[in-house]
């Protein structure tokens, strides 16, 4: 675990959720994405106040939904916001060696991963292990808004789970939340 002061998981939250609100109501990137932080950054290291799991789908912008620049996010995307082993470990870095004290796993309306997952026609291809998971995560469940969730909850049990991460939440108060992207509206609904 790093010693440096870091952003708070309660006021991680209230600035995603800020951030949210700004981008709604602007319909704007109000990020910081000019040449001086890129330049600050480059120096000084990037110091994210969340990480964001979330699903690949290209509608789904973290740093612009969350009106967040340079540096401020550690954003980890994979079809589905499933979680294995790499997804994992990428968690433990930025939560160790950032300092970073909130993870959110966001799905999104309208998930094609979900989706798929309804249909047996890939499964001989890699697709099947994020549609292996997504169905043990949704189970018999056919609405895709409450599988969307089920999926979201089943991606923090798999990060609580893992044993540095259980460590930091006692130690360092870490928090793992789930939410979901409307991908017509904007918003993020934190579970
Ligand atoms: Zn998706």
């Amino acid at each position: 675990m790093t010693d440096k002061i870091t952003m708070s998981a309660d006021k991680a939250l209230k600035r995603l959720k800020e951030g949210n609100k700004r981008y709604m109501e602007t319909g704007l990137s109000n990020g910081d994405v000019s040449p001086a932080i890129r330049l600050k950054t480059s120096g000084h290291g990037q110091e994210p106040f969340a990480v964001v799991v979330t699903c690949s789908d290209a509608r789904v912008l973290p740093e612009t939904i969350f009106s967040t620049g340079i540096g401020e996010l550690f954003v980890i995307r994979v079809a589905g916001n499933v979680i294995d082993d790499h997804q994992l470990g990428s968690i433990e870095y930025a939560a160790s060696h950032l300092g970073v004290k909130l993870i959110v796993i966001m799905g999104h309306t309208n998930c094609g991963a979900i989706g798929a997952a309804y249909h047996p026609d890939d499964d001989n291809k890699y697709i099947r292990f994020i549609l292996h998971e997504i169905r043990s995560a949704i189970g018999n469940e056919t609405d895709p808004e409450k599988a969307c969730i089920l999926n979201v909850k089943h991606s923090i049990e798999a990060v609580e789970e893992s044993l540095e991460i259980q460590k930091e939440e006692h130690e360092h108060s870490l928090k793992v939340v789930g939410a979901v992207y409307h991908i017509d509206t904007g918003e993020v609904d934190f579970l």
